[in-house]
């Protein structure tokens, strides 16, 4: 087994790499599972159409077709581009168990799942802005 096998994602840099090209509240959030405040962050309340991407790798991670209010100042979604774009990880910090949402691709720590999303899903991943980048739709 080479070194390539042993990597668990696709993209796998060393912290001091991530350091390099991410600002430290990227940082922060996506390799240290970090969590950014309510209501202040970038798109809790962007309505716009376009996809939200990892802001470690690029991944498409979530489309704004399945954003939604969930009134909690986090960007949530129902569900993400598709089931392959983002892992999860039982989360048993702050002495409760919670779904953690990574990057299947970076594995950068997005924010956690909850089953109190509307339907059909039933879903609410509910984001760090900070985690992602949003690539707006451009107009035909
Ligand atoms: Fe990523």
């Amino acid at each position: 087994m080479n070194d390539r096998d042993r990597m668990a994602h696709e993209v796998e840099k060393t912290d001091e790499e991530w350091r390099r090209i991410l600002t430290p509240d990227e940082f922060h959030l996506l390799r240290r599972k970090g969590t950014e405040p309510a209501f202040r962050n970038a798109y809790w309340d962007n309505k716009r159409p376009g996809t939200y991407i990892c802001a470690g790798c690029g991944n498409e991670l979530f489309s704004s077709d399945s954003k939604f209010d969930s009134g909690t100042g986090w960007p949530s979604f129902s569900e993400p581009v598709k089931k392959e774009a983002v892992e999860t990880e039982e989360d048993r910090s702050l002495g409760v168990v919670r779904t953690a949402v990574k990057c299947a691709r970076c594995g950068g720590h997005l924010g956690h799942v909850f089953r109190d999303g509307p339907p059909p899903t039933g879903m609410r991943h509910c984001m760090n802005s900070g985690a992602m980048r949003f690539r707006e739709k451009k107009r035909d």
